[in-house]
């Protein structure tokens, strides 16, 4: 590995926006780290193609709600690339149902990985990061729209939001620049599953584009802030949602 090369460890990327994301950063130069729960032939089998491309990836199981795992992802990552320069926070999970009916589990669920989880990862690169890295966590415009049945996991999001704002500053003296991607409807399993033909449409066209995102369009702004050209973009949520809010 060349000594230039840049790492980045990536979040939720067996799937979704996630693997579109260690799919960019790849043919961007970076070594990727594809983190993932329990999918592990989907993130091997993105390991192996980024290889076959010529990239470096290693695809590392942990569940970001188990501090001791995250930790022992952190460390699997520096063993085979030496360093990570960027984190993206992306693993996350939505359960929808109005406050009066959230179940117990629904609730620590949602604030166990997306909150919990993204403060353990935090955590992590704060204290390992190189110097001149990166994070982007990623939010949801749901922040924006305060759509009913959502309360949960926009209350994980809005706090994301605020770690990132608070981080960047707390980054100081080491360049590395802290944001977050609020990316509005977007087509992956999280965002169809359980939703009617109808309800998809009629959040496409919320936005004055009139489509869903694709998990690519998201993958796209990431690449952005964490490559020279976002370098001055720091401390700030992007609403990437076609229009939307
Ligand atoms: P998907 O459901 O498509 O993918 C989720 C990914 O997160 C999978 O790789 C999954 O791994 C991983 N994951 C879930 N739980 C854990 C855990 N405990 N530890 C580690 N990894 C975990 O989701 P999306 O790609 O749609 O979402 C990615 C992020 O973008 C989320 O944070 C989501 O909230 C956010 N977002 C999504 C929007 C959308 O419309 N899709 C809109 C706004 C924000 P495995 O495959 O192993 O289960």
């Amino acid at each position: 590995m060349s000594a230039q090369t840049k790492v980045a460890l990536i979040t939720g990327a067996s799937r979704g926006i996630g693997a579109a994301i260690a799919q960019r950063l790849s043919h961007s130069g970076y070594a990727v780290v594809i983190n993932y729960a329990k999918q592990a032939q989907a993130a091997e089998a993105l390991a192996t193609q980024l290889i076959a491309a010529g990239g470096q990836a290693l695809a590392v199981q942990a569940d970001v709600a188990q501090m001791e795992q995250v930790v022992s992802l952190f460390d699997q990552a520096e063993q085979a690339f030496g360093g990570i320069d960027v984190l993206v926070n992306n693993a996350g999970i939505m359960t929808l149902a109005p406050i009066a009916e959230l179940e117990q589990q629904q609730i620590d669920q949602q604030l166990d990985i997306n909150l919990k989880g993204s403060i353990y990862c935090l955590q992590q690169a704060a204290n390992r990061l190189r110097n001149g890295g990166s994070v982007v966590n990623l939010s949801s415009s749901v922040v924006g729209l305060n759509l009913e049945s959502y309360g949960v996991y926009a209350a994980s999001k809005a706090a994301i939001e605020s770690l990132s704002r608070i981080m960047a500053k707390e980054m100081r003296g080491r360049n590395i620049s802290v944001n977050a991607v609020a990316p509005g409807p977007t087509a992956t399993e999280l965002f169809l599953k359980d939703k009617p033909e109808q309800l998809i449409e009629r959040l496409a066209d919320m936005n004055p584009l009139q489509r869903l995102a694709s998990a690519e369009d998201i993958a796209a702004v990431v690449n952005f802030l964490v490559s020279p050209d976002g370098a001055w973009v720091n401390g700030q949520v992007l609403r990437a949602n076609g229009g939307m809010v």
